[in-house]
């Protein structure tokens, strides 16, 4: 063991979102890639945020995702338990420490007070609203009377002014903050419970995390992490906030544009190994044009060097063509499966669809699909005959020979006894020379009849799909109907 250790740290307040998997994706990786270990804690201390079944949700993605955890919820205990509400006398310990040492300090302000102020700093416009340590400067005997009368109270971290907090970010380099800036943090609430910044650094520092990578939003939160980490006399972790995720128009990701949730991603069929594979190249490249990778790849080549700073956009259709690829890259067999399990959920589930049907199915129409339910919608031609004719192709390319031209074909393929594609593509030419046509006037014809629109796979490999049988009832049908 090399020391090196990362955690996913999520709050269950809510849907897994597309950056959060992003960064248990990053610190899995890294982990991986260092052969560190990757550990996975549940910080849900805010009492009024929880959301039920939010850990399970968090449980059930990353494991969809493979991105599996050396420790947490579910493993062997090692410095667990990971769920920081089972872990509130581990915290008691630790704000009591900072107490004694005066590098933290007991409030009893009330809310009234703190709106009052805060709105009063609003309006002399300053920078920042910040509580004015009015309960620093209480004495002994005021505290101990406020704490036996059982008045309500916070613990704040006393951050003295006039440092500069600097700290070292894998990603940005040199940060640095003027403590003025900070505001006395409150570590633990009147509820009893400390608040993300006490427990999110006591439980890195007691869980021996090395590295602590996480969205660009936490990095205001990192100068409270490093006043904390000296107040208690601890080395630091490294640094590496990870860029914000935008919008095509570099706004914040958010709901407005598009889903965020995982979980909604999960459900429009995207696969995950295609979800991975796009996360994976938000905010990160090898450095070269390779844009395909598996989790395994990534694992190989992945490296905190080489994320970037600059936001990271969320293009949809990068996503879309990514999933087409990583399906394509499947073997039948296993397409197979997805499809049963589309069609499950169609009109078509009391079909009698044979695995050699579907797997026609599914080679004609694997170029054509960025997933696996286009197999059915994309083509409804193979599980029912065409409820109606593109009007554009109809005008296109129905002629008023066409019907006799389909007769002919119909006609010829009906003495073959079990057509194979070469038997279609004969009877088609024998049949555009007997009309002294050229092919394309049976092709279009033909491809109505049989599917009801003008794109989709080669028509001798649908005619073959849906058989003789079919074909035939289908010319029928168009030229009844079409005349
Ligand atoms: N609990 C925080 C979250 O919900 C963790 C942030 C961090 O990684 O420090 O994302």
């Amino acid at each position: 063991m090399n020391g090196i250790k990362v955690r996913y740290a999520p709050s269950p307040t809510g849907y897994v979102h597309i950056g959060n998997l992003r960064t248990a994706l990053y610190n899995y990786l890294f982990a991986k890639s260092q052969g560190g270990k990757f550990l996975l804690r549940i910080e849900d201390t805010d009492q009024t945020r929880k959301v039920e079944g939010a850990v399970e949700n968090i449980i059930s993605i990353l494991k969809w995702a493979d991105l599996d955890y050396d420790e947490g919820p579910g493993k062997d205990a090692g410095n667990g338990p990971y769920y920081q509400s089972e872990r509130l006398n581990i915290y008691n310990e630790h704000w009591k420490y900072l107490l004694e040492k005066k590098k933290a300090y007991y409030c009893f302000c009330t809310s009234e007070r703190l709106t009052a102020l805060r709105e009063e700093q609003q309006k002399q416009k300053l920078p920042q609203t910040k509580y004015d340590k009015h309960c620093l400067h209480l004495s002994e005997d005021e505290i101990m009377k406020n704490l036996a009368s059982g008045m309500p109270h916070v613990i704040r971290l006393n951050v003295e002014p006039g440092q500069t907090i600097k700290f070292t970010d894998y990603v940005r380099e040199d940060v640095e903050f003027q403590s003025e800036m900070v505001d006395d943090q409150i570590l633990m609430k009147s509820d009893g419970f400390p608040t993300y910044h006490l427990a999110n650094v006591v439980d890195d520092h007691l869980m021996g995390v090395s590295h602590v990578i996480r969205g660009e939003e936490w990095l205001p939160s990192t100068p409270k992490h490093v006043l904390l980490y000296d107040a208690f006399g601890w080395e630091k972790p490294v640094f590496a906030h990870l860029p914000l995720l935008l919008n095509p128009d570099r706004s914040k990701l958010s709901k407005r544009q598009g889903d965020v949730a995982v979980e909604d991603y999960r459900k429009k069929g995207y696969l995950k190994e295609a979800l991975i594979n796009f996360i994976a190249l938000l905010g990160w490249t090898a450095g070269d044009d390779r844009e395909f990778y598996y989790l395994k790849d990534l694992v190989k080549s992945f490296s905190l060097d080489r994320v970037n700073k600059s936001g990271a956009v969320f293009d949809i259709e990068k996503l879309n063509w990514l999933n087409a690829e990583h399906l394509r890259a499947k073997p039948d067999d296993e397409i197979l499966v997805m499809l049963r399990d589309e069609l499950k959920d169609t009109e078509y589930s009391g079909m009698e669809l044979t695995d050699s049907y579907l797997l026609n199915v599914i080679a004609a129409m694997k170029p054509r699909v960025s997933f696996a339910k286009e197999l059915i919608t994309n083509c409804a031609y193979f599980y029912e005959d065409p409820q109606t004719y593109e009007e554009a192709s109809v005008k296109k390319g129905w002629k008023p020979q066409s019907k006799d031209i389909l007769n002919k074909f119909a006609e010829k393929i009906s003495a073959v006894n079990e057509p194979g594609r070469e038997d279609y593509e004969k009877a088609l030419k024998e049949t555009a020379a007997e009309f002294s046509v050229g092919n394309g006037a049976v092709i279009h014809p033909l491809r109505l009849a049989t599917s009801g629109v003008s794109g989709g796979p080669g028509i001798f490999d649908i005619c073959y799909i849906i058989g003789k049988e079919t074909v035939i009832k289908r010319i029928s049908t168009i030229i009844e109907k079409l005349k």
